[in-house]
C-alpha cells in the first residue's frame, strides 16, 4: 500500500462558491466527518446529472485511495452554476425542490457506481441553514 492509500470519514462534492463554506462545516460537524476528502466544482452535482464523467472519475479515485464510507452531495441556494435565485424566479420553495430534484438526480446515478457508500443530500442556504435531504 503506498502512501496515498490510507482511509477517509468520507468525501464531498460540492460547488465552488466560498459563501457555503460555513455551512458545509456544520453540516459535517453534525454528520461527525472530520477527514473528508474535497471535491469542489461549480455547481455541485450539476456537473453529474448532465452526465459528464469528470466528477464520477473524482469520486471513484477518492473512493479507490481512501474507502470513504460516505459521500456528502451538497447543493445551495442561489448557486451561479444554475443561474442564481432568479432562476426559480426568486421563490425559495420552488429553488431548493429543483435543487433537491438534483441531489436526487446525482445520488441514484452515484449508488449505482458506488453502491457501498452511504450518500447523504444536504442543501444550503445562504442564511447557514442547514437542511438534510431525504
Ligand atoms: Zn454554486
Amino acid at each position: 500500500m503506498s502512501d496515498s492509500n490510507f482511509k477517509w470519514d468520507g468525501v464531498i462534492l460540492r460547488c465552488i462558491d466560498a459563501r457555503t463554506s460555513d455551512a458545509v462545516q456544520v453540516a459535517l460537524q453534525e454528520l461527525n466527518l472530520h477527514h473528508c476528502d474535497v471535491i469542489s466544482v461549480a455547481g455541485s452535482v450539476k456537473n453529474i446529472v448532465e452526465e459528464s464523467l469528470y466528477l464520477l472519475s473524482q469520486v471513484e479515485i477518492s473512493h479507490r485511495l481512501h474507502s470513504p464510507a460516505v459521500i456528502v452531495l451538497f447543493a445551495h441556494e442561489d448557486c451561479g452554476a444554475y443561474g442564481g435565485s432568479q432562476t426559480y424566479g426568486k421563490d425559495p420553495v420552488r429553488e431548493q425542490k429543483a435543487h433537491e430534484q438534483e441531489l436526487l438526480h446525482a445520488a441514484k446515478v452515484i449508488h449505482s457506481r458506488f453502491p457501498d457508500m452511504k450518500i447523504v443530500k444536504v442543501y444550503l442556504c445562504l442564511s447557514g441553514e442547514v437542511h438534510f435531504i431525504d
